[in-house]
């Protein structure tokens, strides 16, 4: 420890305040007092770059994307490596570029062998280096996100709240952890909380508030650890981020090396991102008539709408409140006078339930598999205050009819059944949507055309021969409508792809999580 904090922790001991666990005096202090414990003001704030290289994890969907809802279903885990984040704390520019794997099966070699990214920041201009090499701007969520994450840092955190233009205020001991708290505005407008340790004075960790299409929003919290001197400054060397959805841990990070003021590239925005990126144009909707009250909606994912004699049935409500709105809104056009009033959702995942919280906004009733119950009042339950979507605008409880194996919809014009899948390593809690009269199925993440591998193409056959379903055509969320006779080819190929995969991996003598694929044969 420098002496000058030195000096200011037994000042602080002296004056009984650590006893008591009261910070000295105001924010103001307890920023200043973290300025110096990590290398001293004047240290900090004539640094120049921040070279952080590590790897790390990745919770897959935020915890919403695990084989069932369950609170300690083992958590899927994308790998992040070769991570180097660049922070130009002078410009406020940072970049950050890795290779992110995935550490659990899904259906792109891509993913397993992992996918290179780079994203850049330069004061509000948020862009990527594509796989091409060519710029390109993104919108204003992103910008957000990268600013908030790249003051995800102790020393840029603290140089942001010395900013005379930050304001800081409530101090205050956070109970759970035992630091020092204060909340902090920066000269950008973005609030914050951070906590100090009241034995170091370091940042012990900092939070705030995103919006969430799952969760309508989140407290994020990074806890910094392993704190130890690079070139006259402390760095943590671990890094952990949780939400406040079930604690659940969403990035892990274990850092290498720290680069203090080494040379980097130039991270100005070119001019050819410095046109703002067009606001994201609203979903449009494909309508494609199956049968006789049955259409296909292609959006985001795609929907089986279903016309009973009163009302209209929906088989998903995919990805986003844009997606699920749209998808509502199209239903409800189809039979004039007919109201959308229920939604089968196929299973959890937070891709496949990112439409819940906007279709029970819209009044709609769910229907999934019992399994799903906890976790979709969870998701409905959550406030959206500072981010506020449909649901944190007008909150409703959510209405839930839950199957167990079979639930049969049937009036005068429409038979729907539903059936639980089986025997499937991707998700635990599924259905699909029988038509008896159309022989159809509509489903989600038993088959998907585009994929190029498959662990669980057992699942759809077993799953339709279990229930006896005479079935001629898939309505697949993802992709188009096959026969069934071509979604079951789609997943033979895509299982000896699978199986192809992992004699490569074999033969290289690496590990890949699914070899041997044992359900190749079905
Ligand atoms: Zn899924």
């Amino acid at each position: 420890m420098r002496p000058i904090a030195l000096i200011t922790v037994m000042l602080a001991l002296a004056a009984g305040d650590a006893a008591r666990g009261q910070a000295p005096g105001s924010p103001r202090q307890a920023v200043e007092a973290a300025a110096e414990a990590l290398g001293g003001r004047s240290r900090i704030q004539s640094l120049r770059t921040l070279t952080i290289v590590g790897y790390g994890q990745i919770g897959q969907q935020n915890g919403g994307g695990n084989i069932d809802p369950h609170p300690y279903a083992p958590q899927k885990w994308t790998n992040v490596g070769g991570s180097t984040r660049t922070i130009d704390l002078q410009n406020g520019r940072m970049r950050l570029v890795q290779t992110a794997t995935q550490d659990f099966v899904f259906a792109y070699e891509r993913n397993m062998r992992g996918i290179r990214s780079d994203v850049r920041l330069d004061g509000d201009i948020a862009w990527n280096i594509g796989a091409n090499g060519a710029p390109q701007r993104v919108g204003d969520a992103a910008s957000r996100a990268r600013r908030l994450d790249m003051l995800n840092n102790p020393i840029a955190l603290v140089r942001a709240a010395l900013d005379p233009a930050a304001t800081l205020s409530n101090l205050r001991t956070d109970r759970a952890s035992g630091a020092q708290a204060i909340d902090v505005t920066t000269a950008k407008g973005d609030q914050l909380t951070i906590g100090f340790d009241t034995r170091t004075r370091l940042p012990a960790w900092v939070s705030w508030v995103q919006p969430d299409t799952n969760l309508g929003e989140v407290t994020l919290r990074t806890y910094y650890t392993a704190y130890q001197a690079e070139n006259g400054v402390q760095v943590p060397f671990g890094y952990t981020s949780v939400i406040d959805w079930r604690n659940t841990v969403t990035w892990r990070f274990y850092v290498d090396r720290v680069l203090v003021d080494a040379p980097t590239d130039d991270l100005t925005a070119p001019a050819a991102v410095r046109v703002p990126a067009p606001p994201p144009a609203a979903p449009t909707i494909q309508v494609e008539n199956v049968a006789k009250g049955i259409w296909y909606l292609r959006g985001q994912g795609n929907s089986t709408a279903f016309e009973f004699s009163d009302h209209i049935v929906l088989y998903e409500v995919y990805a986003s409140e844009a997606n699920a709105r749209a998808i509502i809104e199209k239903a409800r056009t189809l039979v004039p006078g007919k109201p959308v009033t229920r939604a089968i959702v196929s299973h959890h995942h937070f891709d496949h339930s990112g439409g819940l919280r906007a279709a029970v906004a819209e009044g709609l009733e769910i229907i999934t598999h019992r399994g799903n119950v906890e976790i979709f009042r969870e998701m409905a339950g959550r406030p959206a205050k500072t981010f506020p979507d449909a649901l944190g605008r007008s909150p409703r409880p959510i209405r839930l009819l839950p199957v167990d194996e079979t639930l049969v919809l049937k009036d005068a014009v429409m038979e729907v059944q539903i059936y639980r899948t089986l025997n499937n390593s991707h998700m635990a809690n599924a259905v699909i949507a029988y038509a008896p009269g159309a022989k159809t199925v509509s489903q989600g993440d038993l088959v998907d055309e585009n994929w190029d591998l498959v662990y669980w193409g057992n699942s759809y056959p077993e799953t339709v021969n279990f229930w006896k379903l005479d079935v001629e055509r898939d309505l697949a969320v993802h992709g188009r409508i096959n026969t069934y006779r071509d979604a079951i080819g789609h997943l033979r190929r895509q299982a000896a792809n699978a199986k192809a995969f992992c004699e490569k991996a074999a033969a290289a003598n690496f590990s890949v999580p699914g070899c041997p694929v044992t359900n190749a044969d079905f």
